[in-house]
Formats: structure tokens, C-alpha cells, sequence
């Protein structure tokens, strides 16, 4: 899987700052935008985030593209609802390049279960093939398609959706393979504009404690887990 931040808002904090500031002080968003300085701009938008007020940091927007992930994934992935997705659609896109499916490393490392899974998987293609030979359309065809079928989608979010993404999905909770997008989505995203990721990261560094109670993982650490993404 591959996950590239495409676009994002030109000058977010600076953006994310005026709107700040267009909340507290009396003047125009666009006097605002022309005066602040990036420190200026840091230092509101914390203070203002920190008291609750996050709708300042949705008019920053980032654009991602995930390229072969699972179709077990993006099902996960589309899930969050205050974001705009764009999927490769199996009604016109063949199932048919030459990587078709993700391999968990759970199946990977045990040579039985990559035999049972390669052998399925295989069928599975052989199936779909013998189907579209007889003509079957292909949204019809793709019925038979594993959760494991690669895909590729966009996908944007606003900083605040995106702080919500992390909280849930950076989480050790959460399935391997989403995770794994969502930290680099984090990384990408934090460099772009550092100033509006500053505490993101899974929920028990942004909030400080683990909101999942008794099903919190045992190895969770949470002030390693703080270093780990404050360094990220
Ligand atoms: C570890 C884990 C396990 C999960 N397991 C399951 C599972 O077994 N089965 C399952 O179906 N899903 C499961 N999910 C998915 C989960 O229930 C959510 O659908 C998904 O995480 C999206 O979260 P969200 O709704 O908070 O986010 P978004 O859709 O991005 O929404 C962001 C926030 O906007 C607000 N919001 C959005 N829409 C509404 C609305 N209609 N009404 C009120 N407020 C709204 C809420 O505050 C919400 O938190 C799991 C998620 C995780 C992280």
C-alpha cells in the first residue's frame, strides 16, 4: 500500500490562524490573513483549539491517495463521514493486474495458511475470469471478489476531521492495515502543516488517557506512545 498526501490548503495555519482570530478580534478575515506570521498563527491556534473551538482548523483541507490497499480497508475507511472519497470502481475496472490481492503478514509468515490463501485467492481469479468469458457484466462478476482485492481511492479530510481519523484509527485498537495508513496520512499531514497536528496522534495522546477502558492492549504504553508521535 502506498499513501501519498496529494494537496493540501496553501498557507493552512496561516488560514487556520486569521479564522482564529476572526473569532476573537474585531477586524476581517482577509486583514488577518495579510498580517499574521506563522509563530502568531501557532500560538492562536493551539490556544484557541485547546479551549474546544476545533471549527477554526476545518478550513484546512488535505487530499490523499491510497493506492492498493485492501478492499477490507477502504470498507473501514469510508466509515468517516465527514470526509469525500473517490473509489476505483469494480463496475468498470477489471479485476485483473498482476498484484490483485493484499496478503496480511499473519498469512504471509505461515507457509500452510499462504498455500490455502494463494490457492483461494487463484480460484477466486479463475472464477471471475470464467464469468466475464461468459459475458457476465462486470458488476455482476465482481460478487465473487475477496475483502482482499487491492483498490485505489482518494480521500479528503479537514484538519479536524482528520485530528478525529488519527484519534481512532493511529490506535493500537485498530486493524493493522488502517493503521498503517493512518500513520502515514499523520506523518504527511504533520509535515505539511505542523502547526495544526501538534497533539494529534491516537486518542490517548490527544486526550491523554485511553478512552477504551478494559479493552485497552495490555503492551499500550501511553507515555511512549505520546514520544513516539510527538516525534513523528
Ligand atoms: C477499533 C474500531 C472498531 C470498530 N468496530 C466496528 C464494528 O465492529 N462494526 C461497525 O459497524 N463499525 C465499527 N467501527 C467503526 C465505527 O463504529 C465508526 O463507524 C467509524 O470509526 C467512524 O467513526 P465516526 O462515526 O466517529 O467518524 P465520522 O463518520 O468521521 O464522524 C466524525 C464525527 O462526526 C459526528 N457525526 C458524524 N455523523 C454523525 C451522525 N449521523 N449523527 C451524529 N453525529 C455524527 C460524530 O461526532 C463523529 O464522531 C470500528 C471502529 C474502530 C476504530
Amino acid at each position: 500500500m502506498k499513501v501519498m498526501l496529494l494537496r493540501y490548503t496553501t498557507d493552512a495555519e496561516l488560514l487556520c490562524g486569521a479564522a482564529a482570530l476572526t473569532s476573537t478580534k474585531s477586524g476581517t478575515p482577509s486583514g488577518f490573513l495579510k498580517k499574521i506570521d506563522s509563530e502568531t498563527a501557532k500560538r492562536i491556534i493551539k490556544r484557541v483549539v485547546g479551549y474546544g473551538h476545533a471549527s477554526v482548523i476545518e478550513h484546512a483541507s488535505f487530499t490523499f491517495s491510497i493506492e492498493g490497499a485492501s478492499r477490507a480497508m477502504t470498507h473501514q475507511l469510508v466509515r468517516h463521514r465527514i470526509a469525500s472519497f473517490t473509489q476505483q470502481s469494480q463496475r468498470y475496472v477489471t479485476y485483473d493486474t498482476l498484484e490483485k490481492y493484499v496478503t496480511p503478514s499473519s498469512i504471509e509468515n505461515n507457509p500452510e495458511a499462504r498455500k490455502i490463501y494463494d490457492g483461494t485467492l487463484e480460484k477466486i481469479s479463475d472464477a471471475y475470469q470464467k464469468l466475464l468469458n461468459l459475458k457476465i457484466p462486470k458488476e455482476d462478476a465482481r460478487f465473487i471478489l475477496p475483502n482482499a482485492a487491492k483498490t485505489n481511492i482518494i480521500v479528503t479530510m479537514n484538519a479536524r476531521e482528520l485530528h478525529h481519523f488519527f484519534n481512532l484509527r493511529c490506535c493500537a485498537r485498530a486493524q493493522w492495515e488502517i493503521r498503517e495508513a493512518a500513520i502515514e496520512m499523520f506523518k504527511q499531514a504533520k509535515k505539511a502543516a505542523p502547526a495544526l497536528f501538534e497533539n494529534a496522534g491516537p486518542s490517548c495522546v490527544e486526550l491523554g488517557f485511553c478512552p477504551e477502558g478494559k479493552m485497552k492492549p495490555a503492551e499500550c504504553n501511553i507515555e511512549e506512545i505520546k514520544k513516539q508521535f510527538r516525534s513523528m
